[in-house]
């Protein structure tokens, strides 16, 4: 049974670039994203979702940026 799954973003992880990020099987819009290579904290669910709709581009990765900042 798996706990998580990865999800590829349109946006990079701005710790170490990759584009892999690892959410829990139960998609809660609160639950945390990390990134599946080096598995810092990037966003919240709903965010990934947020930037999945927008694709890539500056909204996204100021929103990632912040979300990053934020979860420290
Ligand atoms: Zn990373």
């Amino acid at each position: 049974m798996a706990l998580s799954e990865d999800l590829r973003l349109p946006v990079a992880c701005p710790n170490c670039g990759s584009h892999l990020m690892r959410i829990p099987s139960v998609k809660n819009p609160d639950d945390k994203v990390h990134c599946a290579s080096c598995q810092r904290f990037v966003c919240l669910y709903h965010e990934a979702c947020t930037v999945l709709k927008q694709g890539p581009g500056s909204d996204s990765e100021a929103l990632i940026e912040k979300a990053v900042n934020r979860g420290g």
